[in-house]
This record gives structure tokens, sequence and C-alpha cells, in this order.
């Protein structure tokens, strides 16, 4: 069969559709051949060989020796030259791709050819004995590094010493004979480390370099990465084999990298940075400061060296031109990576740009108002989960600030916490409770986990598609990259700019929109959401089927929710009400009461709180349902847990401490998840359904009387039975009674259940006859559902995902098989006794993009959410629905 897809001369055997075989950059590196730009030629071994790899121990299918031999003679004829060949050499890059980019993930070789033959080949041909041994010394570290698996720091020593011993400071400075030294240096440390030889063939380096990038899809660093992005470990990674073209060839070469428009916020202009006389990965390791692609930039940055633009306005040209075809052609912003040899352009990649949510919302916009792409597919263009940066706050540019340095705004958003240099410590400080700032020189894919974790990042040298820049973006964490006033020192956990020292632990605040760091906290204020916000809303809105709810308790969260555009509150809790103020003082003495009238007395004096508490809800709701749920935790949760309260809560309670504490073990339970809670209680202690309501319904008059539309609905938590369920109803319509015998008339409400238990769900026909809405308290039924406490789930499901049992925390995202078809049947039997039930879920889930999927493909009337996450809400609802 065939393994090997070659591209490059105007053609290709593959194109962008096939990148499942192909992998992104092999597809994109073919389509950009079909359209007839300039790609160095190479080919793409499939991702269909890697999966073949790891089921035949290793080892390649037989037939891919001669397509790939094949695919090398025809790549050397495009060039004008042959691998190997020491008159005429072909040089390669060997190149990961995968489906997704996985960017630093999997690691590129470059100059891959060059021998002690060959070299002298290449300087024959260029004339340039420098460029030769500079492209020979970094392919014997680079080649050692990623094949052969040596340190890195190892080789960049001995080239600090053979600066150090020539008394200069650039890698540039030093020429063809130093360069020959170092190679030569380099080989004998791999001689001395491995006990063999670097290979000189080119043979034995080219499938070394293609078996390491098939071996570095099991890597630590990319299963982390798959893992924290839920890519599945049986995709595979394709490899490119690549002629490569030079931008170490003198002034006239150069290589950069481009967007299409500004990833930070959405501007049209080519976005990125480039450097002259560089190479490949210079740009990205943030080993030299590159400098901007236009003009414009350069200006705004106050930069003195030229731009591309104004250094080579030719080749500046061309490639805005490249760059407009391919937006054209794909319909989508791009990132592209290029290279300059002596004055030709070359393209060596292209994909979809990572960009910001800001950035995402006004490309989207404008590709509409382009014409490119139309409204249903601009929703589709914004990532739901990624909205959540524009939710969020921003400093507030009142308030005083202590600035301790400067650097390049790589990832927009603020973010305060303490000063972490290490990625396992923000890790670490991050599970215990802490927020962290993770602060390094520059980081690598090794710092991904404590950069997942931190609450923001601060690099001292990089610059705008810096690792640690690109990575941040991508994560949506607010990251400062290249400040490089600031001097780190890893030993001593500290880091200062001139006198100024701060060391770890240390309160930090980072602006990644403004490229600051701030001593110390500097408050937050609430963000602004711009007309392109509500513009992609309104589409999302035009097509969703699904309505949103909001989780909200309180006055405040209902109405940011409200703003946002939230059509009801699906989960009103009571239980924070309870412990609001000197309340808790009588819902403890409601607790502790040993008869009926007791506990009445003290539920009167809850009473007007309830009802206030509702009054305000329902004010704010004016015109949507508000779902209430009744008291839901056990008892015991509302008594004093530290020995010092004891004595304060018995006075108040006029018990004595002894009598106190023999009630709250009593109350004590070997596991309150499954105990004495939701409907149970109200069916131990009926005056509490009672109270609540009364409030409720007494709260829905009032408003009314005002002159506002109340719709209140009554929720049932913990029911397994319809008996249960008939028990509060009758409670409740007793209530109702006596209420509209007293004020003449009741409320419109509904009296609906939870779904949270699998008995519920199997049992939602008979449940139905008596509930009017169903909500699916999707936290809860996980837990019964799977067995799992999701309190103690962290430490083994973390374990899961790493041994790649499990793709997804089934407590974030539904568990689709098992408590999405509980959800599916429940709503069906349900909805088979009463075809108007109302059937949502509120809880965590409700503001997952996946989980929403779900729930449209069940059919639910609503999902709900906390406040923050209606927006994401919505536009996941509508893409669910495209
Ligand atoms: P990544 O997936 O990390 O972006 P790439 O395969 O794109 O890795 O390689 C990194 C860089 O190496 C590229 O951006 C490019 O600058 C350089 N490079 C790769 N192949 C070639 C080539 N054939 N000629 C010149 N430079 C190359
Ligand atoms: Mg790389
Ligand atoms: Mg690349």
């Amino acid at each position: 069969s065939k393994w090997v897809y070659t591209f490059g001369d105007g053609s290709a055997d593959g194109d962008a559709s096939m990148r499942n075989l192909l992998g992104g950059k092999g597809a994109n590196l073919a389509e950009m051949s079909n359209l007839g730009l300039p790609v160095p030629p190479g080919f793409s071994i499939t991702t269909e060989v890697c999966t073949y790899y790891y089921a035949n121990n290793q080892t390649y299918p037989a037939d891919l020796k001669e397509q790939v031999e094949a695919a090398v003679i025809r790549m050397g004829r495009l060039m004008d030259a042959k691998l190997g060949d020491p008159e005429r050499p072909l040089l390669v890059s060997v190149r990961s791709g995968a489906r997704v980019s996985m960017p630093g993930m999997m690691d590129t070789v470059l100059n891959l050819g060059l021998t002690p033959e060959t070299v002298e080949g290449v300087i024959k041909l260029t004339n340039n004995p420098r460029f030769a041994w500079d492209s020979y010394r970094r392919f014997v570290q680079m080649y050692s590094n990623v094949v052969l698996g040596m340190e890195h720091a190892d080789f960049e020593e001995i080239l600090d010493h053979a600066k150090e011993a020539k008394g200069v400071e650039l890698d540039t400075d030093l020429d063809a004979g130093d360069l020959k030294t170092v190679t030569a240096k380099f080989k004998e440390l791999v001689q001395k480390k491995l006990g063999k030889p670097f290979p000189d063939t080119v043979e034995e380096q080219l499938w070394g370099g293609i078996g390491a990038v098939f071996s570095s899809w099991m890597c630590t660093r990319a299963q982390t990465y798959r893992r924290l992005n839920k890519i599945p470990g049986d995709w595979g990674t394709a490899v490119n084999v690549q002629a490569m073209v030079f931008g170490n060839r003198g002034d006239t070469s150069a290589t950069g990298v481009a967007f299409t428009r500004d990833p930070g916020n959405g501007e049209k202009y080519l976005y990125g940075e480039y450097l002259i006389n560089a190479q490949g990965e210079d740009v990205v390791a943030g080993i030299r400061t590159p400098q901007p692609i236009t003009k414009l930039v350069r200006e705004r940055q106050g930069g003195k060296k030229p731009s591309m633009e104004e250094a080579m306005p030719n080749m500046y040209k061309e490639l805005l031109g490249i760059g407009q075809k391919l937006e054209n052609h794909f319909k989508e912003m791009q990132d592209v990576e290029f290279t300059i040899q002596e004055g030709k352009l070359w393209m060596l990649q292209c994909r979809a740009g990572k960009r910001t949510a800001k950035a995402a919302l006004k490309v989207a916009i404008d590709l509409v108002s382009e014409g490119l792409i139309d409204k249903k597919t601009a929703v589709q263009r914004v990532d739901p989960a990624a909205l959540d940066q524009l939710l969020h706050p921003t400093l507030d540019p009142k308030a005083p600030k202590l600035k301790f340095s400067t650097g390049l705004a790589a990832s927009p958003g603020a973010a305060i916490g303490e000063i972490v240099f290490t990625a396992d410590e923000a890790e670490k400080l991050t599970n215990e409770g802490h927020d962290v700032i993770l602060v390094r020189q520059e980081t690598s894919p090794e710092d991904i986990h404590g950069m997942h974790a931190a609450k923001g990042i601060l690099t001292a040298r990089g610059g705008m598609t810096s690792h640690a820049a690109v990575v941040a973006r991508g994560m949506g964490r607010p990251c400062v990259a290249g400040a490089g006033s600031i001097r780190i020192d890893y030993d001593a956990k500290c880091m200062a700019v001139g006198d100024k020292m701060l060391k770890q632990g240390d309160v930090i605040t980072i602006d990644g929109s403004a490229g600051v760091v701030y001593q110390g906290r500097v408050p937050m204020q609430k963000p602004e959401l711009t007309g392109d916000f509500n513009t992609l809303m309104n589409w999302a809105d035009e097509v969703r089927e699904l309505k949103v709810y909001t989780n909200a308790d309180t006055p405040t969260d209902a109405r940011t929710a409200r703003s946002f555009g939230a059509q009801g509150i699906g989960l009103c809790r009571t239980e924070h009400m309870f412990f609001d103020g000197d309340r808790i003082v009588a819902v403890r003495q409601m607790i502790l009461s040993e008869t009926v009238e007791e506990r009445e007395r003290a539920l009167a004096k809850l009473l007007p709180m309830q009802r206030g508490d509702f009054e305000e809800i329902f004010r704010v709701m004016d015109g949507l349902p508000v779902i209430i749920r009744l008291l839901d935790p056990p008892l015991h949760e509302f008594l004093p847990h530290k020995e010092e309260e004891y004595a304060a809560v018995a006075k108040s309670a006029d018990l004595s401490v002894a009598k106190l504490k023999q009630k709250a073990n009593q109350l004590h339970e070997m596991n309150p998840m499954l105990g004495h809670r939701g409907c149970r209680l109200g069916i131990t202690f009926p005056e509490i359904t009672a109270m609540q309501a009364r409030a409720i319904l007494e709260a829905a008059l009032n408003v009314e009387a005002e002159g506002k539309k109340v719709i209140a609905e009554i929720m049932i938590p913990v029911v397994a039975w319809k008996q249960e369920l008939d028990f509060a109803k009758d409670v409740i319509e007793t209530v109702a009674q006596q209420v509209k015998k007293e004020r003449g008339k009741l409320p419109q409400y509904k009296i609906g259940t939870m779904i949270e238990l699998p008995r519920a769900a199997l049992r939602a026909g008979d449940l139905a006859q008596t509930a009017e809405f169903f909500s699916f308290g999707t936290n809860d039924l996980t837990q019964t559902t799977c067995g799992i406490s999701r309190d103690d789930a962290g430490p083994f499901l973390t374990e899961y995902q790493m041994k790649g049992l499990l793709m997804r925390d089934p407590f974030v995202t539904i568990d689709r098989d098992g408590v999405g078809e509980l959800i599916k049947i429940a709503a069906e039997r349900g909805r088979k006794t009463r075809s108007d039930l109302d059937v949502g879920i509120c809880g965590e889930h409700g503001g997952d993009p996946d989980s929403i999927a779900l729930c449209h493909e069940v059919g639910l009337n609503y999902v709900s959410c906390s406040p923050f996450r209606v927006p994401v809400a919505r536009l996941a609802a509508a893409q669910a629905a495209l």
C-alpha cells in the first residue's frame, strides 16, 4: 500500500482534506504545493506507518523503504542534488506533524545529510565555509539532542566556551574555523557519552530521524499535551521529509513566522517576526530577539532595527500576497512559517492561526463582512471555552500600581499569584489551593503542566512567538514574555530588576494585555463586552435550540447572569441562604429542636428571611422562570465543626455543650453524600418543606403585586421513588391551599424533581406523573452512576487519564455512554408520561461545551450553568445545533 505522499513543484499526491493521513503539516504542505506556492519539495510518511510502528514492535512495513528511497530521489531531482552526494549534496529536514498542531511537542531535525564528505561539497557549491560549518554544527547538536537523546545544555556549554575563548558574545562572531572545531568537539562528546560515533552515513541519519519522530509521539511531554488537550493516543503522527532551504546564507536570507491577522486583537495586517541570517528554530527558541514584519508594528514598539517591510520590501510584498491567497483559499486566518534564501521566498508551513477570544470574535465577524464566510460558519469558528477570557476581569486602570518590569504582551488578561520558579512547584502549590505565577527564563515543553496549573506566566526571554507565548495563548493563560530586565536566580529562588528583589511566594500581578509586571496585588475590574461579542452572541441565539439558564443563589449572580443573556434560573440553591449572617443561629435552633413545636418556632424566624431572598431574586428575574431547589444537604453541615465554636452555639441554642455534642454525634453520618439529605429531610421534617414552600409562594405573590411577572418552580432534590415526590408535593399543596385562603389567590407555580439517582432516571415514567419538570443534577448523577465520590476522585481519576483509561474527567464532561444514556432514558420515559415535560440539566456540566452538545442531541429544553459560563453555553448550544 501507499505509505509515502510527495509534494512540491506545483503539485502533490495529497491535499488539505487528508490531514488524518498526512498530519496537519503534511496535508497543508501538499495543499500549498497544489496552489502553486513556493514549497521546497518533500514527502510525508503517513500516520498509518506510525500506527504500524507501534503495533509491530517499532518496525516499519516491508515496502516502506523503497517508497522512501523513490521519494528521496524525486526530491533530489527537483533540487538538482542527491542525498549523500559529495558533489551536490541534498540536505533535508525531518519534521513531525500530527493531525492537530501540537506546538513544540514533537521535534524537528534540520540540515540532515551533512557528513564530513558532503560538508565539503556544500562549501564548494556555496563558496561559504562559515555557512556550511554553521549548518553542520547545528545539525550535530539537534540530531544528538532529538534523535540520540543527549542534553542540549552540554552542547551549549561547548559553544559558550568557544565564544569565551575567542572573547566574543554572539554565535555569528564565530568563523568557519571556530565552528569546525566546535563541530568536532560535539562529535567527541557524542562518542564519549554514548560510546559510539555520531552517524556519518546519510541512510543512518535519515532513518534515525524518521524513527525519532515516530518515537517522540509516545514521549512524556507529548503524552501530557495530549492528555491536557484530549487528543487520542492512537491518532499517531506523520513524518515530513523536506528539502532544506537556508535562511542563514547571509543578509539576503532570513526566516520568520507570520499571522495574516493580529492573533491578539484580530486586526488585519501581517503580524509576526523574522530574523535575518538565521535558521528555523532561532525565532521560536528566543535565542536572538527577532524584529517585526511590518513597519506599523516596529513603529508602535519604538524599535530601531528595520522591519521586514523596510529591510526586504519585495519579500514582504510577496509574503503579503501569499497570506491573502491562503486566506481566500482556506477562508480563515493563517499562521505561516517561511524562509528566505538569498532573495527567494519559500513557504514551510501554514495552518489556521491560534488566537485569543477577542481576536477570534473580530476575525469571525470580519470574514463575514469580507464575504469569505457566512454567519453560521462564523458561529462555528469561535471556541466557546475561549470566551472565558473575555468575561474575566482586567486591571483597574485607576488603581495604584508598583511596576516591577515590562515585557511583551504575549497573551492577554491579568493574573495575580505567588511567584514560583519551576513547573513542578506551580503544580504542587496550585493543588494546595494557591494562585501562582510561573516565572521562567524561558519555557520549554517540559513546563506544560506547570503552565497549565499557573494563573499566569512570566518569562525573561523570548518573543511573541516563543514557546511561552504560543502555549499561553493556546491555554488562555495571561502571559508576559521576554521581560529582559529581570534577572532570575533559580538556585536562590528569587528574581531581581536593578535593586528590587522578589522571592518565591511573593505576590505579583501580570498584565498580559499590556506586557507589564507589578509588585503585589493590583485590583481588577469587570470586563467590558465589545460590540463584536454581542454580534456573535446574537448570531448564536438565532441558531440554537437549547435555552440557557443559570445557577444563581443571590440577586447579584442573577443580575450578572441576566446581563450575559440567561433565560431563567435553572438552579437556585437555598442552603447558602441558611448560612448567611445570624440566620445560622435560627437554623441551628431548628436543627436542635426536640419537638415539632420548637422546630416550627425556629422555622418561623427563618420564613421572613427566605421570603426576602426569593423576592429579590424574583424581581431581578422578572418574567423569567426561577427554579428553586428545596433544602438539600444533610443537617450536620450546619452544626459547628470546630471545638471553639461549640460553646457559643450551645449558648445561643440554650443547650449544654455536652448535649450539643451528643446531638452532633447523632447527626454524624458515615457517608453523608448518600445519607439523610434531599427529599429525605423533608420526609422526616415536613415543617422545613412547608416553610420553604410558603416563603416561595408568598414571595411570588408579593413581587407580582409590584407588577412584575413571576414564574416560580419548586424542585425536590435526591428523589428515588415516586412516593417521596408525592409526599413532598402533598406538603407543598397543603401550604398552597392555606396561602390561597389567606391571600385570596396563588401565583403561577410548578413542582418538579431533580434526577440525580439512577433509580430516578429509570423510573422517570412514574416520576413524571407527579413532576411537571425534570432537572438532571449531573454532579450527583455522575457520582451515583459511576459510584465515584467527586471529592475523592481527584487523585485516582488523574491516574486513569494518565494511563489512558479515560480521556475525560466525568465530572467535567458528562460520561456520554453511561450517565448520558441515563439522561436519554429518563427524558424519553418522562416525556412519554407527560409530553410537555420541561427537561434540563443543572450542575457544572451545564457550562461544558461537550456536555451541552450531548444535551442538544438528547433533546433537552435547557442547560443551566454558572453566570460566567452563560455566554459559553449560548455559543456551545448554537454550535451543537449546526
Ligand atoms: P514545529 O512543528 O515545531 O513548528 P517544524 O517542523 O515546523 O516544527 O520546524 C520548525 C522550523 O524549522 C520551521 O519553522 C522552519 O523554520 C524550520 N524548517 C523546517 N523544515 C525546514 C526546511 N525544509 N528548510 C528550512 N527550514 C526548515
Ligand atoms: Mg518543534
Ligand atoms: Mg512549524
